[in-house]
C-alpha cells in the first residue's frame, strides 16, 4: 500500500550496507545514540572538577533534583566513576539547592516565587534539560539536510519518535505536513514488517519507539507486588516517600496485568495493558516475553501512526484555511477490508495514544495524594509521617498547595523544612563515603523502586 522508493537502509535489516558485526545499533535512531554519548559525560561535566556549583545548584533547586532516570543514574553511580571528591561535589550542590529552597518554605503559596517552584508546569530534570539541547544541536544538520533533499529521507525516518517530533515542531507548515507523511510511511512499513518477520523487524520497531535493540541486557523485572500496602505502613516507612512508593506499587501492578497478558495470549486485551512511552517499553521488556514484546511494538506503533495522521490533517486542513494549494505529497488513508497489521488494538475504537504504564502511575499519584491528605487530617496520620521519611520534594511540591490551609500545609512545610535543614547539615559536614548526596537525591527527585 505504500509507494515505497527504494527503501533507506534502516528499512532493510539484511541490507548489506548495515555491517554485521552490529545490525542492531545499525537501526537505531542516531539522535539517540548521540545524546548518549553526550550524556555520558554530564557528570563529569556538572560535578567534575573544576566545574562551578552555582549553576548545578540552581538548576536542581529550580527543577527539584533530578528525573527518575538520571537519579538513579547519580545514586547507583553508573557512569559516574564515584570517588570521594565527586561525591562531595554533589553534596554541595545540593547543600546550596536546600538553601536557595528553604526561604520558599516560608512564604506563603501565593508568593510568585515560592508559585513558580510548586507550581511550575516547565519544570525538567537538569539532566533531561542538557539531553534536550544536545539534541537540538544534533538534529539541527538533519533538518537542514532533508531540506536541502528532501527525496533522500533516510536520516529523517531512522530517528525515533520522540526525536522526529522536535524536528517537525521546527519546520514551517508546509514542509513539517511533508515531512511527517514521509516519517508515517516509514512508520506504517515497520508496523507491516513486524508483523511477517518480528525477528528481522523488531530492532527497528523498537528503534522508532526510542528503544535500544533487542540484544541490550536487560535487568530482570521487579517481583510481582505483595499485596498493596496500607496507607499507615506507607506514611511511617523509614526510607522511602510514601508517594513515590504508592506509584512503585502501581507500575509493579500494571507490569502485572501485563505480564498476564503476555503469558495467555491474550492480545485482544493488550491495549488495556500496553505501554508506548520509553520508559516504559522499557519495563515490558524487562518481563522478558518476546511474543508479549512484539504485541506491545505492534501497540505503540500504530498508536505512533495514528498521532501523525491527526496531525496530518490538522496541517492539510490549516493549509487549506490559507488558501495553499493542495498538498501534492498528502496522501490520506486507504480503508482497509482485511485485518490491520496491529492486532493488539481494538477494532472500531478511536485510537488515542495513551501509555497505559504512565495512565497507572497518573492514577495512583492522585488517589495516593487524595489518602493522603484525607489522612494527615488526623493527628495520628500526621504522627506517623513525622516518624517516616516524608515526602520527596517532587511530591510535596505537588501536595503543598492542595493541602488545607491550616494544620496540614503548617505541618508539612515545618516537617519538611526540618528534615532539609538537618539534611544540609549532614551535607556540609560530612565527607568522603560519610557525605548523605545519595539521601539528598532521593529526597529532591523521590525515588519510585
Ligand atoms: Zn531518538
Ligand atoms: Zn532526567
Ligand atoms: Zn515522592
Ligand atoms: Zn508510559
Amino acid at each position: 500500500m505504500h509507494e515505497l522508493s527504494e527503501p533507506p537502509a534502516v528499512r532493510a535489516p539484511q541490507s548489506a550496507r548495515i555491517p554485521l558485526q552490529s545490525p542492531a545499533s545499525a537501526l537505531r535512531c542516531p539522535v539517540c545514540l548521540g545524546v548518549e554519548r553526550i550524556g555520558a559525560t554530564y557528570a563529569e561535566r556538572s560535578f567534575g572538577p573544576g566545574t562551578s556549583m552555582t549553576a548545578i545548584a540552581e538548576s536542581i533547586a529550580d527543577d527539584l533534583g533530578f528525573c527518575e532516570r538520571h537519579g538513579l543514574g547519580l545514586g547507583l553511580g553508573l557512569g559516574l566513576g564515584l570517588d570521594a571528591a565527586r561525591s562531595t561535589r554533589i553534596a554541595h550542590a545540593f547543600a546550596v539547592a536546600i538553601a536557595r529552597i528553604e526561604p520558599l518554605l516560608h512564604e506563603s503559596v501565593v508568593d510568585e516565587r515560592c508559585r513558580r517552584l510548586f507550581f511550575s508546569t516547565g519544570r525538567r530534570c537538569p539532566a533531561c534539560a542538557a539531553d534536550d539541547s544536545a539534541a537540538g544541536r544534533l538534529l539541527a544538520p538533519i533538518r537542514q539536510g532533508w531540506l536541502r533533499t528532501p527525496d533522500d529521507a533516510g536520516e529523517l525516518e531512522a530517528l525515533c519518535r520522540h526525536h522526529f517530533q522536535s524536528l517537525a515542531s521546527r519546520l514551517a507548515l508546509e514542509p513539517r505536513g511533508r515531512a511527517i507523511q514521509r516519517y508515517l510511511e516509514a512508520v506504517e512499513a515497520a508496523a507491516q514488517e513486524l508483523t511477517r518477520s518480528p525477528d528481522a523487524w523488531m530492532a527497528r520497531a523498537l528503534a522508532l519507539i526510542g528503544q535500544e535493540a533487542p540484544d541490550e541486557v536487560i535487568a530482570g523485572a521487579p517481583d510481582p507486588d505483595d499485596a498493596s500496602r496500607r496507607m499507615q505502613d506507607l506514611l511511617a516507612a523509614p526510607d522511602a516517600c510514601p508517594i513515590c512508593q504508592a506509584i512503585g506499587g502501581a507500575r509493579r501492578h500494571w507490569l502485572q496485568g501485563l505480564r498476564w497478558a503476555g503469558e495467555h495470549g491474550a492480545t485482544e486485551y493488550l491495549w488495556l495493558f500496553a505501554p508506548c512511552c520509553v520508559r516504559h517499553v522499557a519495563e515490558a521488556r524487562r518481563l522478558g516475553n518476546a511474543g508479549l514484546l512484539e504485541g506491545v511494538a505492534a501497540f505503540a506503533l500504530a498508536g505512533i501512526g495514528e498521532q501523525l495522521r491527526q496531525q496530518l490533517a490538522s496541517i492539510v486542513h490549516e493549509l487549506a484555511l490559507s488558501q495553499q494549494a493542495k498538498p501534492v505529497w498528502h496522501r490520506p488513508r486507504r480503508r482497509r477490508r482485511d485485518k490491520p497489521a496491529a492486532a493488539a488494538v481494538p477494532a472500531r475504537r478511536r485510537f488515542v495514544l495513551c501509555c497505559q504504564g504512565c495512565e497507572a502511575e497518573a492514577i495512583a499519584l492522585e488517589r495516593t495524594c487524595a489518602e493522603l491528605l484525607e489522612c494527615l487530617r488526623k493527628p495520628r496520620g500526621r504522627d506517623l509521617l513525622a516518624r517516616g521519611h516524608g515526602l520527596c520534594l517532587r511530591h510535596l511540591a505537588h501536595l503543598l498547595p492542595i493541602a488545607a490551609q491550616d494544620t496540614v500545609r503548617v505541618f508539612l512545610r515545618d516537617l519538611h523544612l526540618a528534615r532539609l535543614r538537618s539534611l544540609q547539615t549532614a551535607l556540609t559536614s560530612g565527607h568522603g563515603a560519610s557525605v548523605p548526596w545519595r539521601e539528598a537525591v532521593h529526597r529532591f527527585g523521590g525515588w519510585p523502586e
